[in-house]
């Protein structure tokens, strides 16, 4: 394939990957998404290259990788905020909404599935919106918000119907049903269960987790019978596990409905299988619950002394769980430092350190959004060239990182100063009128007159002429003030330098 054809069929993949909701979607999704980024890499496309992290951060969290997945989508969503992306940055809200999920905080997790809709652009696929209401939903229910999880469950089914896609269909379904579970009304879970097999008889075989919510309708009216062969499938290895830990759920399920319905060796059984699932696949959360499952299992046969034993152990599994989603939360945590760093770093000029251009253009229109007094003024070195010439380009430098550390950096007052390129600086002075500005500024002019120079530039002296310019009220645009500034920096030098005109 040459690099332009592939460039063009990446994004058409890509979409394709990202709506995919076909049962086998688990098992593809890691292996497509790292080829696509590879190609997307190669094209230059940094927001599929984000997209198809997201992917695979999406992966990640299902496979109990939370660190890695939360530290993937925290750096995806700064590059997004920075980069204004609303649909990477939608796409970073969701994960995030899973992650906190699987940490546990829920209300974290729904901050971010409110954004997750809510920064979703219009046109983005149906399918991906179905998604990101599925996230919704689901962290609504987690905050007991029951009805307003249901709404999101409806829409999903409506977009699902108008796409005919039944995956997403069985999601929606699936929640719907587990809440009815939940909230005791059998009736409304067997109907919605029926729903779900209904789907199923169309082509769309029912996952781990599905069958999962089935059996467990079945156990709120005692139907053992129909809790088996709903879960068959997990004791023979042959069920469809689309999340990672639905085949060791399902097992757990099974040994508990076992153990309520008097068959303890049938339930130790089933509880072996999933001990031994758990083992394989790292499935540090299910595996505690499999612990207290256990515990529940011996008292049952009256073995009192190992469900003691067993209850200590569960304690135990619960505080390394704990320690472990600590970690999770603390990796991923890092990625925002990381990005707050690689900012201020961003906005440093290397040689003086000071502030650069890019800071004045992020600063400045805020700033006059205040709609309060600005003064801003343009310092320029007087005959710096000279110093260039007679010296050394080097004698320059060091005069250039000299005048950094006399420039004032927001520490000692609102001034701040920026280099604005070459010998070129912008003072930035918050709340102060001309008159303000101009005091400010001609004893920071005396002050670099008056420096000894002379270890630096031996006889030559150093001056500034500066340019002042206000407003009172921030009613100009950047551009008007910084052009009033160079104005009276003009005015300044044609008068005969190292002076300050307002
Ligand atoms: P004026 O008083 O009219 O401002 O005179 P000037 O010599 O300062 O005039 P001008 O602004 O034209 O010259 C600025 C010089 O600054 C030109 C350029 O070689 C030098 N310069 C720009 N950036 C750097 C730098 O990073 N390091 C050094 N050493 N010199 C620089
Ligand atoms: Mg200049
Ligand atoms: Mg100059």
């Amino acid at each position: 394939m040459t690099a332009e054809v592939a460039a063009r069929d990446h994004l058409t993949d890509l979409i394709e990957l990202e709506c995919d909701s076909s049962i086998d979607e688990f098992a593809t999704v890691r292996a497509r998404a790292i080829e696509l980024r590879f190609l997307a890499a190669t094209a230059g496309d940094d927001e599929a290259v984000r997209r198809c992290d997201m992917l695979i951060a999406d992966v990640l969290l299902r496979e109990g990788q939370l660190g890695a997945g939360g530290h993937s989508a925290h750096q995806t969503l700064a590059w997004a905020e920075q980069h204004g992306q609303p649909y990477v940055r939608a796409r970073a809200h969701r994960v995030l909404a899973n992650f906190y999920r699987l940490l546990g905080d829920f209300t974290e997790a729904l901050t971010h599935a409110l954004q997750g809709v809510s920064f979703l652009p219009a046109d983005a696929p149906p399918a991906v919106r179905a998604r990101h209401l599925v996230m919704l939903g689901c962290t609504l229910d987690d905050n007991g918000s029951f009805d307003e999880g249901e709404l999101r469950y409806r829409e999903v089914l409506r977009i699902a119907g108008e796409l005919g896609d039944d995956g997403l269909t069985l999601r929606a379904l699936n929640n719907m049903t587990y809440n009815a579970y939940e909230a005791g009304d059998e009736p409304a879970a067997r109907a919605l269960a029926g729903r779900m097999w209904e789907v199923a008889r169309r082509g769309r075989p029912l996952a781990a987790k599905e069958l999962d919510t089935i059996a467990r309708v079945a156990m709120m009216a005692g139907r053992y019978d129909e809790l088996e062969a709903a879960l068959a499938g997990a004791l023979d290895g042959t069920i469809l596990d689309t999340d990672g830990d639905g085949a060791a759920e399902c097992l757990l399920t099974l040994a508990e409905a076992r153990r309520e319905s008097g068959r303890p060796a049938a339930a130790q059984a089933a509880l072996d299988g999933a001990v031994a699932l758990c083992e394989r696949n790292t499935l540090t959360r299910v595996r505690v619950q499999v612990q207290r499952e256990q515990a529940a299992l011996y008292a049952a046969m009256g073995r009192y002394q190992d469900a003691y034993e067993e209850l200590l152990r569960f304690n135990a599994g619960q505080a390394t769980l704990q320690s472990t989603q600590r970690e999770a939360r603390a990796l991923a945590m890092q990625a925002i430092y990381e990005a707050n760093e690689f900012r201020e770093m961003a906005q440093r000029d290397a040689l003086t350190g000071i502030y650069n251009r890019r800071y004045i253009n992020e600063q400045l229109p805020a700033l006059l959004r205040r709609g309060e007094p600005l003064a801003v003024a343009i310092l320029d070195l007087d005959h710096f060239k000279q110093i260039n010439d007679t010296l050394s380009h080097a004698t320059g430098d060091a005069v250039l990182q000299q005048l950094g550390r006399l420039l004032p950096d927001g520490t000692a007052g609102p001034a701040v100063a920026a280099r604005l390129g070459g010998e070129e600086f912008l003072l930035i002075m918050p709340g102060l009128d001309a008159a303000a500005a101009t005091l400010y500024c001609e004893r920071l002019r005396r002050q670099i007159r008056d420096f000894p120079w002379s270890p630096i530039t031996a006889s030559l002296p150093v001056t500034t002429s500066i340019g002042v310019a206000t407003t009172a009220d921030g009613t100009t645009t950047v551009a008007a003030l910084l052009a009033d500034a160079d104005r009276n920096l003009y005015a300044a030098k044609r008068a005969g330098r190292d002076r300050v005109v307002a």
